[in-house]
């Protein structure tokens, strides 16, 4: 496969507003940062107003765009999945349609890849204007809860918006599970990842593209795609019935030992409460173990190499999608071999 020095991956889903003005800043930045080495993928998520004719105007006249019609709405992360599967690039910067994540940031975010031998720059938003006091609180609860819940580091108060290497992109793309929730599945991946601050400017035009409902999927899919925290509560649960029922059973012998309780509370109670206790303790079992089929089912890589130092005996076991640079000169992220 031919490969651009750089790719912009952007999904949109009733931008008709943004596409034209999106075009001519984007555009304007990757000529400014790579010449003419570079594409733009439009992903035309469904759209039921004009963005499918507008994207199709714009490709007319520019031999660097890349549009994707996808054949209904498949929501945001999908969307981004799909373009990111067709782009090229040697690096891959990921945004959003309605210019909230302004794409005069790549140079700076080019810079710190290079200064800081990074394979990921991502951007941490900052001040927000002009999104609802709801909107900003719940989604800062939302990525604090979510640190909370995962072992992986997702980092806090970030979107999408992102530049990546080739090879941190071909590792994200080894993983195959259905449910994406993108940011958190480049934080998984591990490489160096940097952090750039940003204030979020305002949608340029049109009413958000994630209504609470669509956020509420987001939010799901990433605390079931990250964590098995809400399986394993029935094996908490059930921990802590069983030291309760310890006390139970106390109150409950004493009772009986003193000849205060009616007749057949006693082996009532204890029925209940041993019940009670038995069956959160196997309900948590159970959760235990569907928590690692859930994990197994993912089949995601099982390890991500960086880099291979030194001769390697017979063919090294890279895992499932890594590539390697061989001298530990070489700066991360921008010589790649891929083993394939
Ligand atoms: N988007 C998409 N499919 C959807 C919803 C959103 O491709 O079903 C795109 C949308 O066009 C935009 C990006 O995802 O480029 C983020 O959406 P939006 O800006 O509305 O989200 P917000 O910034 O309000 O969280
Ligand atoms: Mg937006």
């Amino acid at each position: 496969m031919t490969s651009k020095a750089l790719s912009i991956v952007i999904p949109c889903y009733n931008e008709e507003e943004c596409v034209d003005e999106l075009h001519r800043r984007v555009s304007a930045v990757a000529k400014a940062a790579v010449g003419e080495d570079h594409e733009i993928i439009l992903i035309n998520d469904g759209s039921r107003d004009s963005t499918w004719m507008k994207m199709q105007a714009l490709a007319a006249r520019d031999p660097r765009l890349v549009i994707i019609n996808l054949s209904r709405n498949h929501g945001h992360q999908l969307a981004l999945t799909a373009g990111l599967d067709l782009s090229c690039g040697r690096e891959i910067l990921i945004l959003d349609a309605d210019l909230q994540d302004p794409p005069e940031l790549l140079p700076q975010m080019r810079e710190a890849m290079r200064n800081l031998g990074a394979d990921v720059v991502y951007a941490v938003r900052g001040k927000r204007v002009g999104e609802s006091f709801a909107k900003r609180a719940t989604a800062s609860l939302f990525y604090r809860l979510l640190a909370k819940l995962t072992d992986t580091d997702i980092p806090l108060d970030t979107g999408d918006f992102r530049l990546m290497s080739r090879r941190a992109l071909d590792a994200l793309m080894a993983m195959p599970e259905q449910a994406r929730f993108v940011r958190g599945m480049v934080a998984w991946i591990g490489f160096k990842q940097v952090p750039i601050t940003y204030d979020r400017a305002e949608r340029l035009a049109g009413e958000t593209k994630y209504p609470f409902a669509k956020m509420f999927g987001l939010a799901f899919d990433a605390i079931t795609g990250f964590s098995t925290a809400p399986l394993r509560f029935a094996s908490h649960a059930g921990l802590a019935l069983v030291g309760l029922s310890v006390l139970i059973l106390a109150y409950i012998l004493i009772g009986w030992l003193r000849g205060t309780t009616v007749e057949g509370w006693t082996s009532l109670m204890l029925v209940v409460v041993l019940l009670g206790a038995a069956q959160m303790f196997v309900l948590g079992m159970i959760g235990e173990y569907l928590g690692r089929l859930y994990l197994e089912a993912k089949k995601r890589p099982t390890y991500i190499v960086a880099d291979v130092i030194g001769p390697v005996a017979g063919s090294p076991k890279l895992g499932h999608h890594a590539s390697t640079t061989t001298t530990s000169d070489t700066p991360i992220g921008s010589d790649i071999r891929p083993t394939k």
